[in-house]
């Protein structure tokens, strides 16, 4: 039996949609619906299936939403011309460009073309910038990191404690995660360690954390004797690993697995989030709750 307070990121993410589609229904009645533009250059199938999922969620918010589907063949030109046109459409309040684009597209080229009162992902350099001074009232944030720190919210509550003070490590440095989630925990007062392929000592670097956050894409790296007892542990990872037997269609089956060995790292821990069920939940919905910030400020 798992000693860990187990965080379900469906119900949370629940709760973010529910106070979402409240705001959004208050905006409306002073005559602002909040608007998402999502944009898929390309067929590939995980992409249709992530931009699918974000225009159902806008959709269940109330939200305005359309979709954008551009041939593969599509150049960064005309990308760049239709950003431009969503970034003058006042209908749309968040505009997201599904990564990775097709080979031959800059893709930080059109990712800075974004107006970044629009830019409901948080990639833009005015967006990065504005999360590393605190400017928060004006920072669109990532929407994994944000998810990621409501779940540590909730967890801290569960377990009676807070932030402030606590030893934060974060391993992997990405952009789009282990950077401003690094920054979302410094502002919260936590003394906070980023680390990555070239840490030296990784586990013992890890086992200094009260709360520990693995954002790596290595399946289950982070093992249960990395984990201090009675630390937070966020899995942000999601990994597709083989598992076992076969499905209906003869093919070998996969499952999903996170950074952490789930079951070892329960044992140890205070809180922990897993996967899938955890983290991956909360993108979506922050993503609903950027585009509705962004229309709030517009009006
Ligand atoms: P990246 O590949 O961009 O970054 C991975 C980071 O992990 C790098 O900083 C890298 O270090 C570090 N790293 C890799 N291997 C090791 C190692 N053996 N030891 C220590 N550090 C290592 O990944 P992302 O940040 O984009 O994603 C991380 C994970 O989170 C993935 O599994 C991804 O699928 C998942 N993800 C989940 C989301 C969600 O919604 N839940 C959203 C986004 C991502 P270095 O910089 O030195 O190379």
């Amino acid at each position: 039996m798992a000693k860990a307070y187990g965080l379900d990121g469906k119900a949370i993410a629940d709760e973010v949609i529910a106070r979402v589609s409240a705001d959004a229904a208050a905006l409306r009645g002073r005559g602002v619906t909040p608007g998402l533009a999502t944009v898929l250059v390309g067929a590939d199938p995980a992409s249709q299936s992530y931009v699918a999922s974000k225009g159902k969620a806008a959709k269940a918010c109330g939200f305005h939403s359309e979709q954008h589907t551009l041939a593969e063949t599509t150049s960064e030109a005309e990308l760049l011309a239709l950003v431009e046109k969503l970034n003058r459409d006042p209908a749309i309040h968040g505009i997201l460009v599904q990564l990775p684009l097709p080979k031959g597209i800059d893709s930080a080229r059109v990712l800075e073309a974004i107006d970044p009162r629009k830019d409901v992902d948080g990639f833009h350099p005015i967006n990065v910038g504005l999360l590393s001074i605190g400017e928060m009232d004006r920072a669109l944030v990532p929407c994994t990191p944000a998810g990621s720190m409501i779940m540590l919210d909730k967890a801290c509550a569960a377990l009676g404690t807070t932030l402030a003070g606590k030893e934060a490590v974060v391993i992997g440095r990405s952009n789009i995660v282990g950077k401003p989630m690094a920054q979302l925990l410094l502002q919260r007062h936590c003394t906070v360690t980023l680390a990555h392929s070239r840490t030296h000592d990784l586990p013992a670097v890890a086992r200094r954390a009260d709360i520990l956050v693995a954002a790596v894409g290595q399946p289950e790296m982070v093992r249960g004797d990395w984990v201090k007892p009675g630390a937070i542990v966020i899995d942000v990872g999601i990994n597709r690993v083989a598992g076992q037997g076969v499905d209906a269609a003869g093919k070998p089956k996969t499952r999903l697995v996170g950074d952490v060995a789930y079951a070892e790292a329960a044992e140890v821990a205070g809180a922990i989030t897993p996967v899938p069920g955890g983290v991956g939940r909360m993108t979506v919905a922050m993503l609903m709750a950027n585009t509705l910030e962004a229309a709030k400020r517009s009006a």
